[in-house]
């Protein structure tokens, strides 16, 4: 398929099966979601077990990315499953554990009471329920007002927005999912609640520790985050805009122009954007998309999103087929009409390091534009290339080549990319022909058709890409 923009699909118990995970790989996912906030051990490790088995059927690759609870703050059970607040009342949160009323309810949150001040928000299942803080004791117990009522059901996520929360990102229980993803070799893990880069660098640590490579996304959800964007971007392998709890922790209507903010600056560091949550939240009960739900996954494939997410959408809708369908639609028709997606032309910057392989890659692109050459082709082994040739937005189809298994998978999130492996080493020429005749056998391209093709030279030391090829399919 020709489509740039990825589909990240959450699975769950609607999309689970060999059948339907098989069907909607075909249709289009590119990159599996194991949402560590639900689901056991043993259902996220079938899943990993049937996408591995799925993919050695249909011969293509298909990343898994492990998404870690994080820091989620929750209420405790509630009687009878539901009890109504009312607006003006006061209610108690406490640490302990006990069955919620509408005058007490627990909290999952051990440090609550010491680190609320008077006069904070506190926000209850999506922002639905409004509380501000009265006054603690400081040590079990907080009191807060009513700003706005409704029924508080068991286990609803807790947001506060104006809270310096002293948790570690990283819980128990995340340790124990990160053991888990780390063990199957995902491709990607993502970390929630993410409040500065130190979180990403802590978590890199113990990957590295555990011996592995596994890529890190950073969650964009809190107010934090926001204030150390550049410096988290920097940090991590990718971003996502969790726009559930961001929208819930910073006000919603800054969530459009934050979206685009982080788009770019994602872009201009060359690092994989997902925009997630509520992309086509209908579907999980409708056949077909709210025309506002068309217009958002339009926009961030305008935007220039690397990807974009399915939540409900295909864990528990009833339609992850339609869904799938659907987006496939949305992305192929603003990616054929809307020139303005292509063509970055992000320059790169002379004092860097990796200034060389960052000009062929810049220069890569201008060259596919400028001579309407059909396919960038690049070999990489630590998928570097990749990532700059991606950022650039080229509108050529970018082949990537490599001999590092892990690396095909991984590269299923990122923006345009095509990967094969690849590990013959004979000579630069003899790669750039064998390659060119292995696209067109194919089908991927035909007589006359032009190609740029970027390599390190000489091939057998793997050093930094330092060449460019323009050639013709013959
Ligand atoms: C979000 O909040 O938008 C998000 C993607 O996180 P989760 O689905 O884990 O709540």
């Amino acid at each position: 398929m020709k489509r740039r923009t990825k589909i990240v699909a959450t699975i769950g118990p609607a999309s689970s099966s060999k059948e339907m995970l098989k069907n909607l790989i075909i249709e289009g996912v590119d990159v599996c979601r194991l949402n560590f906030s639900h689901g056991t051990h043993k259902d996220h490790i079938d899943v990993i077990n049937t996408v591995r088995e799925i993919i050695k059927e249909i011969n293509y690759p298909v990343a898994l990315l492990a998404d870690l609870q994080g820091p989620k703050i929750r209420v405790g059970v509630v009687k009878d499953n539901g009890v109504n607040l009312v607006d003006g009342q006061n209610i108690i949160m406490t640490t302990k554990s006990m069955e919620g009323t509408a005058k007490k309810v627990s909290i999952t949150y051990d440090t609550f009471p010491q680190d609320v001040r008077a006069g904070e928000r506190v926000l209850v299942d999506d922002g639905k329920i409004m509380l501000e803080v009265v006054s603690s004791n400081f040590k079990d117990e907080v009191v807060l007002k009513i700003l706005h009522g409704g029924i508080l059901s068991s286990k609803k996520g807790v947001n506060l927005p104006n809270t310096k929360i002293s948790q570690p990102s990283l819980t128990p229980k995340d340790r124990e999912d990160l053991e888990l993803a780390l063990k199957y070799d995902i491709d990607w893990i993502a970390l929630s609640f993410v409040r500065s880069a130190r979180d990403i660098i802590e978590l890199k640590h113990l990957i590295k520790n555990a011996g592995k490579s596994t890529r890190v996304i950073a969650k964009i959800e809190k107010p934090e985050a926001i204030d150390d964007l550049d410096d988290i971007i920097k940090a991590a392998d990718g971003i996502m805009v969790a726009r559930g709890d961001l929208g819930v922790e910073i006000t919603m209507e800054n969530v459009p122009l934050i979206q685009k903010r982080i788009i770019n600056k994602s872009i201009e560091h060359a690092k994989p954007v997902i925009v997630a949550t509520q992309m086509m939240e209908s579907m999980i009960d409708n056949i077909s998309p709210t025309r506002a739900e068309v217009n958002d996954v339009a926009n961030a494939v305008m935007d220039g999103a690397d990807a974009v997410m399915l939540s409900g959408e295909t864990s528990v809708g009833r339609h992850p087929r339609a869904v799938i369908d659907s987006m496939n639609k949305i992305i192929m028709r603003i990616e054929d009409q809307h020139r303005e997606l292509y063509a970055r032309e992000i320059e790169p910057i002379k004092n860097q390091s990796r200034f060389i392989t960052d000009s062929i890659c810049f220069d890569a692109c201008r060259l596919s534009k400028r001579t309407n050459s059909k396919a960038i082709v690049t070999m990489t082994n630590s998928g570097y290339t990749a990532f700059k040739i991606s950022s650039q937005r080229p509108e050529a189809r970018i082949f990537v080549y490599s001999g590092n298994k892990k690396l095909l998978t991984t590269l299923c999130l990122v923006w345009g990319v095509k990967t094969f492996f690849y590990d013959k080493m004979v000579s630069t020429d003899h790669t750039i022909e064998d390659i060119k005749y292995m696209l067109k056998k194919s089908g991927y391209l035909i007589e006359g058709d032009l190609i740029v093709n970027t390599a390190s030279m000489p091939i057998e030391e793997l050093g930094n890409t330092n060449m460019l090829k323009l050639s013709a399919i013959d």
